[in-house]
């Protein structure tokens, strides 16, 4: 039987940003609920090895700092339930949410934390070697390739400031572009060119992540120049694949501002959307620093946010009363 559910705050997503904005909401007796999503815990639930988020002098598990996050949630008074969200109607306090199994949501406050997926090139070998070579995010695995050679597949800002990354751990990055020019600003592709540790592969598009016979791990990738037609292989101990990222901004289309990428519009330095009551948080409205850490600190401020605009409803409705 479909339930109703009314709440102070929604939170959509259970990465580090919705975990975070639940942890303060609850902490600040807001009852929260979370609604986990296809992909409860986010993106560090299909990560291995975490060694960047402050607080753990050890290498620790994605998927096991997801749990504790999500346990301390729970500790702390905030509901978590398995469903996906398919219709939102944001025309009028209380938000009105359907889950796909008919339960609906009544939200004073919501805050929009459903994170953004990479994009992936979908050829032989990537998903094989996932975490054997193949990664979406210099910042989180550069630190595993060093003195070791390293590819990176796209011409965007992403590509261009992962293969720079990348240059504080090996002496041998190849930025392969499926194109003769890059997508990236300028600034980005002066500081790239003049970078002796990078080459560029020009159009050349990556057909398939070889790995190695008797070796564990990718050995090296294999190319089609996209003019000529040509194959050949680069050899490589690490693959970046940079080619963009999709947020997980579907159901707000129409509803909330997005920009051309489709990440959701923020106030900057903030997370008020462009309705009142509407918060943002982590990788849906961030195409830029994407780390666990600053999602988790956008999901405080989206709880700060929402707690300061219940706060003010409230004492409005008393005042006017
Ligand atoms: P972009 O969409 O800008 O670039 C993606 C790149 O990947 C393009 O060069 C594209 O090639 C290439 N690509 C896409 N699909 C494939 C494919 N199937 N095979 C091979 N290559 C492919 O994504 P970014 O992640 O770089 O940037 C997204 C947004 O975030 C942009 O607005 C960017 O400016 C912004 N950003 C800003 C930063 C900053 O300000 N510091 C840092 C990072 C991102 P092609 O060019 O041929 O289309």
């Amino acid at each position: 039987m479909p339930s109703t559910h009314h709440t102070k705050m929604l939170i959509l997503g259970s990465g580090p940003a919705g975990l975070s904005a639940a942890i303060y909401a609850a902490r600040a007796g807001m009852m929260p609920i979370v609604v986990q999503g296809l992909q409860p815990g986010g993106q560090l639930t299909i990560t291995t090895d975490v060694e960047n988020y402050p607080g753990f002098a050890d290498v620790i598990q994605g998927p096991w700092l997801m749990e504790q996050m999500t346990a301390q949630a729970v500790h702390v008074g905030t509901s978590m339930i398995w469903d996906t969200i398919v219709d939102v109607d944001l025309s009028e306090r209380p938000f009105r949410l359907t889950g796909d199994g008919g339960d609906v949501y009544l939200a004073e406050t919501l805050v929009i934390a459903t994170g953004a997926q990479a994009k992936w090139l979908g050829v032989p070998g990537e998903q094989e070697l996932g975490g054997k070579g193949v990664s979406a995010c210099a910042t989180c695995d550069g630190f595993f390739y060093r003195g070791k050679k390293v590819v990176v597949i796209g011409g965007g800002n992403t590509a261009v400031e992962e293969a720079l990354y990348l240059t504080n751990h090996s002496d041998d990055v190849t930025l392969i572009h499926r194109r003769d020019s890059l997508r990236a600003e300028k600034i980005l592709q002066d500081r790239l060119f003049a970078n002796p540790k990078i080459k560029v592969l020009w159009n050349k598009q990556v057909e398939r992540f070889v790995a190695g016979e008797g070796v564990s791990g990718l050995v090296g990738v294999d190319l089609i120049d996209t003019v000529t037609g040509a194959a050949s292989h680069e050899p490589t101990d690490g693959g970046f694949v940079a080619i963009g990222h999709s947020p997980s901004t579907e159901l707000f289309k129409g509803k909330l501002p997005l920009d051309e990428d489709g990440y959701l519009q923020v106030t900057p330095g903030t997370s008020l959307t462009a309705i009142p009551g509407v918060f943002a948080a982590g990788d849906v409205t961030d195409k830029i620093y994407r780390q666990a850490v600053t999602a988790a600190g956008m999901g405080c401020m989206a709880a700060l946010d929402a707690e300061r605009f219940l706060a003010e409803a409230e004492y409005h409705a008393l005042v006017e009363a």
